[in-house]
């Protein structure tokens, strides 16, 4: 940017790098400041000469802020997202007369070490990001280059990108990867011929964002407005913001609910009036569930919502598409260091996709209960709701986040393989933290039994190491200590000893504490490492 904040001339990405990605968006720069991390040279190129002024995410979960923890962002960022904690901090259905049907308690611990549910400002986030990624070695970022195709070969990608407002000045790139984090409309999956699967469901909503010019007094931090007369979903959108989003129903066209007066009648039930609060903006999105059947192509990946698009009843396009930055930057981390083969690469598309389609449908399900119009249907949806609200067995509203897809990256132990693993608070001496801090990422072995370092050999143990591995006693005896309880209350609950977490914090393996050689054994074998460097 110049001094009056307008963009600076579009400065072209370099001739090679190691990676390119296509799109300027949360999910290409994250990806962008991860594999800098790893050591790889990465150009993010993004059509746009500014960011994206407007909000879209408001809410985000616990995982997506332990993985913006691994990028470094919470260290300085941590005040962009208000928690979901208190008596407001649940997630509530109520029907059209405000009956509370359902609540959903968000103050349970949440697995990552961090609130359940965070509401921030998308922008602000990006800016965050953006921040973080011109200050990572290695990484550039290219406004104003528009990515037009690509072309691939067994070593690489050659892309050509034009100047957005120059379309005659063509650059070319040659990157032995290209990672498509290019948005719905992604031109990069286009440009591959990837076919687009669809749930079939569609409606259009008004999403209205604001400043309240007073205290408000919500009664949770989401609350679905079932009302068949006016779907209706309110949503605290971070420090200082609120969200309404209505949905469009038969009598009303996209056009007039588009409409300012529109967002103002809506919202008027709610005391929300121009005397009570500043409209950000209103727009109008079809929300819709979709994914890519295939997330790659020789050495072209896709990731974030070029990959897959859901309604955000849930709050997870976004967090989403951060799982897939974490998930393929390490591998290719890995693999760009010769301490993975290749091949690693190939369960990328699978764990992810798996893992998201059944998000995707979890979305969807949502949909269709607060998108109910029916009056009929709408009063019989309130009573199940009731009673499942009133049955103790019912299964919970809000189902733990899914196991990855297969083929998966995991060994087989009883079921917990490919499940989150938790993140506590620890100290280590006079340190106190959340565990990735205090002791370390990247791969991590736990175990509540004893020191796992003692159970493996010199060359396994210096293995481990070298992959970016630490290792952690948590019983009491050894130097980190369980603050929480946090490791205690997940072994007990998953029947085990030990545990092996992959860089994306998915359990690789977890068992008895006996089997310590045997999970590292294993990963060695699945990561095939073609590097001996140091052993
Ligand atoms: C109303 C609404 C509410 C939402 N609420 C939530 C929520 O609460 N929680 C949540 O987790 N998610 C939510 N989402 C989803 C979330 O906003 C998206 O999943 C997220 O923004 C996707 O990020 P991305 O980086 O994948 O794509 P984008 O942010 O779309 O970025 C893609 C980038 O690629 C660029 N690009 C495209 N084509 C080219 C090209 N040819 N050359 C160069 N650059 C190109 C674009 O300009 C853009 O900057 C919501 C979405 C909407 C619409």
């Amino acid at each position: 940017m110049t001094a009056g904040g307008e963009p600076s001339p579009a400065v072209p990405p370099p001739p090679m790098v190691d990676c390119a990605v296509v799109g300027g968006g949360p999910v290409g720069l994250l990806t962008a400041v991860l594999l800098g991390w790893a050591g790889l040279r990465v150009s993010v190129v993004e059509r746009w000469p500014r960011r994206y002024p407007l909000p879209r995410a408001c809410t985000i979960d616990h995982e997506a802020l332990r993985i913006l923890q691994a990028a470094g962002l919470m260290d300085d960022h941590a005040d962009l997202f208000e928690p979901s904690r208190g008596e407001r901090g649940g997630y509530e259905f109520r029907n059209g007369d405000g009956e509370l049907l359902q609540a959903i308690d968000w103050n349970r611990p949440a697995e990552s070490g961090w609130a359940n549910t965070n509401g921030f400002h998308q922008p602000d986030l990006e800016a965050a990001l953006e921040g973080l990624a011109t200050a990572t070695p290695g990484v550039t970022v290219h406004r104003g280059w528009t990515f037009q195709s690509l072309t691939q070969d067994r070593e690489g990608v050659s892309v050509k990108m034009t100047a957005t407002s120059r379309p005659t000045e063509v650059t070319d790139v040659r990157a032995r990867w290209l990672i498509g984090a290019d948005g719905a409309n992604s031109p990069v999956r286009s440009q591959l011929g990837i076919e687009v699967g669809d749930s079939g469901f569609q409606a259009d909503w008004l999403v209205v964002d604001y400043l309240p010019l007073g205290e408000e007094k919500w009664s949770a931090f989401v609350t679905q407005y079932c009302d068949p007369a006016q779907p209706a979903t309110a949503v605290n959108s971070g420090p200082g913001r609120r969200r309404f989003e209505f949905m469009r129903r038969a009598d009303t066209t996209v056009e007039e609910l588009a409409r300012e007066s529109t967002a103002w009648r809506l919202m008027a039930p709610w005391g929300v009036t121009p005397e009570t609060a500043r409209l950000e903006r209103h727009a109008v999105y079809t929300f819709r569930g979709r994914w890519a059947r295939v997330w790659r192509e020789g050495n072209v990946f896709l990731a974030g919502d070029a990959a897959h698009l859901m309604p955000p009843f849930l709050g997870q396009g976004l967090c989403s598409g951060l799982r897939d930055a974490r998930a393929l930057t390490w591998r290719l981390g890995m693999v760009h260091r010769e301490l993975a083969a290749p091949t690693v690469l190939d369960t990328y598309g699978p764990e992810r996709t798996g893992h998201v389609r059944e998000i995707i449908d979890e979305a969807v399900a949502a949909g269709r209960v607060i998108c109910e119009l029916d009056v009929d249907r709408a009063a019989a949806r309130d009573a199940e709701m009731r009673k499942r609200s009133r049955d103790p067995d019912a299964a919970p509203l809000e189902p733990p986040h899914p196991r990855l897809g297969e083929p998966s990256l995991t060994l087989a132990s009883r079921g917990v393989d490919g499940r989150l693993a938790p993140q506590g608070r620890v100290r280590v001496g006079g340190r106190v933290g959340l565990f990735d801090d205090i002791v370390g990422g990247g791969w991590q072995l736990i175990s509540r039994s004893g020191d796992p370092a003692g159970l493996l050999d010199g060359q396994d143990t210096s293995w481990f190491r070298r992959i970016g591995g630490v290792i952690a006693d948590v019983s009491g005896e050894g130097p980190v200590h369980d603050l929480d309880g946090t490791y205690e209350r997940w072994f007990t609950e998953h029947g085990c000893e030990a545990l092996l977490v992959r860089p994306d914090f998915y359990v690789f393996a977890a068992g008895a504490h006996s089997q310590i050689p045997l999970f590292v054994s294993c990963l060695r074998q699945t990561l095939q490492p073609t590097s001996t460097e140091g052993e």
